[in-house]
Formats: C-alpha cells, sequence, structure tokens
C-alpha cells in the first residue's frame, strides 16, 4: 500500500473514535433533556463509529501495515438544543464523507483497488449518514419549541434497531 495512503487510514481510526466520542457526548447532553429515545440513537452512532475504526484497523492490520494509535481529544460538550446537536452532527457526517472521498481518490491515484473496493463501503455509507442526519434537523425545523413535538421525535429515534 502507498505509504501516504496507510498513514492517512491509520489517521481514520482516529477521526472515527473522535466522532463517536463525539456522540457519547451528545448522547450525555439528550439524556440531560430526558430526551431518551434520541440519547439511544446517539449511542447507536457512537457505537457505529467505534464499529467503523474497527473495521479500519482490521483492514490495516490485514494488509501489514502499522497502526499507531493517536490520542483523542475532549468533544464538543456545549450543546445549546436538539436541532444545534444533530445540526453538529450532521456536519461531523459531511466532514467524514469528505474524509473518505479524499481517501477514495488516493487509492485511485495509487492504483490500489482492494483499498478503493473496502473505502467503496465507507462511500456509500456517509450517504446514509448524512441523509438520516439532514431528515433529523429538518424535522426538528418543523416541530420547533413543541415539546410534544420533540417527545413523539425521540420516540421515533429510540425505536432505532441495535446495529448487532
Ligand atoms: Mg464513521
Amino acid at each position: 500500500m502507498d505509504k501516504k495512503l496507510a498513514q492517512e487510514l491509520n489517521k481514520q481510526i482516529n477521526i472515527e473514535m473522535q466522532s463517536a466520542y463525539l456522540y457519547f457526548a451528545m448522547a450525555v447532553y439528550v439524556d440531560g433533556l430526558s430526551l431518551d429515545g434520541c440519547a439511544r440513537w446517539f449511542r447507536l452512532q457512537a457505537q457505529e463509529e467505534l464499529g467503523h475504526a474497527q473495521k479500519i484497523y482490521q483492514y490495516l492490520m490485514d494488509t501489514g501495515q502499522p497502526v499507531k494509535l493517536l490520542a483523542i481529544d475532549e468533544p464538543k460538550q456545549n450543546f445549546k438544543t436538539l436541532r444545534q446537536t444533530f445540526e453538529v452532527a450532521l456536519g461531523q457526517e459531511e466532514e467524514l464523507a469528505t474524509r473518505f472521498n479524499k481517501l477514495a481518490e488516493m487509492s485511485l491515484d495509487s492504483k490500489d483497488n482492494a483499498t478503493y473496493s473496502f473505502l467503496k463501503w465507507f462511500l456509500d455509507e456517509q450517504v446514509e449518514e448524512i441523509s438520516s442526519c439532514r431528515t433529523i434537523v429538518e424535522k426538528l425545523k418543523l416541530i420547533g419549541d413543541s415539546g410534544g413535538g420533540l417527545f413523539m421525535l425521540s420516540k421515533e429515534l429510540g425505536a432505532r434497531a441495535s446495529a448487532d
């Protein structure tokens, strides 16, 4: 594997862990608002991100590349509203999509088809993640300050099936 690409994939393990940590912080915030369903949704997002980190770790191991774990920063924790929290989540998923686009381009540039094939799963995954975050932000715009609306949305999000 191209050395720079291997380094960027190693860095992606850290970015996924960082993303998981941000989702945990969001779960903590919405748990404080008594929106249990939303908190469950954020915890499942965090679990998914940990799964992504593991997937990349496994790929680097399978291809004989070095893995070096990097430090994880304190996540943002000063959320103001549920809508703002989901807007941050949407921004995060858009950034992740940009990252995977860059990684995919690097793999194509170095004619590394196996790594491109591996990254394709993430490209598809990011389309879904952005879509689900955007849908929730749109619903929150409709709901506005309605307590009943927030309660219903939380109930809907809490019904999300566990990944495993
Ligand atoms: Mg991810």
